[in-house]
């Protein structure tokens, strides 16, 4: 993958004060290889590469302490720049309903995605209509029914009429099922609604009129293309047949959970300029996110998910507590009083081992996962316990006499409360890197 190309290359570069243009091209080659790999599209990989050697060659790179790193840092800024940048926002009507009509091949998950939606929506107090109109699918009727139920919101299907065919007929006019379905959510003042649609398995003519008769007839806020990040080099020509055809405001990932590493992500984004709005990560309802162009990025360059880890510590404690502390690793004012509650937090979380999962190199981390003891947080708040409010503000006073006093107020030794300090000193080091987007190591864990 991208990531262990990168460290091959830069392991060579590390010692170096300065690179080279060779150096940098080299750098350049790997990338672009690795990137095709992913199945990112040749154009895009073209117009990546040159950006980013641009930059290697230039100023900011001579001037840095370590040009290696520095280089990755210019890689992932590039990445999340042909991501979309910032996360784009669902748009919302003026006067509701909102409209959000979902576009893309059979088995792309458009049906799914309707009920991660609109439960997304309840969770928010919005009352989403679901309208089907896939009547191409044996049962797409029913199993709309099904995710709105789950999701707990209604929907709209076509009446079954007369034809003895049950309401899963796949007879009906998708567009009139589409405008019928708004004038329902009107009279009902459901302010949401997600239209789902047919697809075929391959781009085809017939399918694509409809969908874009459907997008005619009911003018959506928002037109969702979705894909899924399996598909790889295809998914080029599929987002541009859906492009001139349908037409379409965003995009939504689906099927991230797999190993798809996201080369199609950037392709998409950067062939389409349509943003990425949303990430759907599994089967479940729950499984879906608003799409975070940083994150995908550290999924392309295989950081791991730094950010949803993060998240998930900071779970435990309360947002002002998370804002403190963000403002303090941001000022560089870690103290070890934030050590001991972030430790607590890692406590509080349980979870500690899903959340050592989410990092990379598991393979590395697997024994010292399997070694890790959370008898060893209870012995860091006892030290830190022990301390003195200006000790935990200041470690560097910490002095032999005032480690001495510590250890015997804590029932510790010397060496233990030394081994702590030194944790902390990592730990804030850590910190500081994932405040600047790098990767981190978990105190208490040693290094990786
Ligand atoms: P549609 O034909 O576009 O409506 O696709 P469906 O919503 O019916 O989904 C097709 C299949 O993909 C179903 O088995 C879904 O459970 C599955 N699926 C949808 N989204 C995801 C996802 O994000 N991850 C995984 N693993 N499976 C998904
Ligand atoms: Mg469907």
């Amino acid at each position: 993958n991208l990531s262990a190309r990168l460290t091959d290359t830069f392991k060579n570069l590390r010692a170096k004060g300065k690179l080279s243009a060779a150096d940098v091209d080299g750098t350049v080659r790997e990338i672009r290889r690795a990137l095709l790999e992913a199945d990112v599209a040749l154009e895009v990989v073209k117009e990546f590469t040159a950006k980013v050697r641009e930059r290697a060659l230039g100023d900011e790179v001579n001037r840095a302490l370590n040009p290696a790193q520095q280089v990755v840092q210019i890689v992932n800024e590039e990445l999340v720049g042909i991501l979309g940048g910032e996360q784009r926002r669902l748009r919302f009507a003026k006067n509701p309903p909102t409209v959000i009509m979902l576009a893309g091949l059979q088995g792309a998950g458009k049906t799914t995605l309707a009920g991660k939606l609109a439960k997304w929506l309840r969770d928010q107090g919005h009352t989403p209509l679901l309208v089907a109109c896939d009547l191409q699918r044996p049962n797409a009727v029913t199993q709309l029914k099904v995710v709105g139920e789950q999701a707990g919101a209604a929907v709209f299907a076509p009446h079954p009429g007369n034809t003895g065919a049950g309401e899963d007929a796949t007879s009906g006019d998708p567009v009139r099922v589409a405008k019928d379905g708004i004038a329902e959510a009107r009279a009902k003042q459901h302010d949401f609604v997600i239209v789902d649609t047919a697809g075929r398995l391959g781009v085809d003519a017939e399918l694509m009129r409809q969908a874009g008769d459907i997008r005619r007839a009911i003018d959506p806020d928002e037109v969702l293309f979705v894909i899924d990040a399996m598909i790889g080099q295809d998914a080029v020509a599929t987002a541009r047949a859906f492009q001139e055809s349908v037409d379409f405001t965003g995009v939504v990932l689906t099927k991230l959970d797999g190993d798809a590493r996201g080369g199609a992500a950037l392709s998409i984004r950067s062939l389409t300029g349509r943003p990425i709005l949303f990430a759907s990560t599994g089967e479940g309802l729950g499984d879906f996110e608003p799409f975070h162009p940083d994150r995908m990025a550290s999924r392309i360059l295989d950081l791991g998910d730094i950010l949803t880890l993060i998240e998930q510590a900071q779970h435990a404690f309360d947002e002002e507590e998370a804002r403190k502390a963000a403002e303090k690793l941001a000022s560089d004012q870690f103290t070890l009083d934030d050590f001991l509650k972030q430790m607590q937090q890692l406590r509080g979380a349980g979870s500690i081992k899903k959340m050592m999962g989410m990092l990379p190199g598991m393979g590395k981390m697997k024994d010292q996962l399997e070694n890790f003891d959370e008898r060893e947080i209870v012995h860091t708040e006892a030290i830190i316990q022990s301390m003195t409010p200006a000790e935990r503000g200041n470690p560097k006073i910490l002095n032999g006499s005032r480690r001495l006093r510590i250890a015997k107020g804590s029932g510790m030794t010397v060496t233990d409360v030394n081994s702590l300090v030194s944790r902390f000193e990592q730990a804030a080091k850590m910190m500081k890197t994932v405040a600047r987007g790098g990767v981190p190591q978990i105190p208490g864990m040693g290094p990786v």
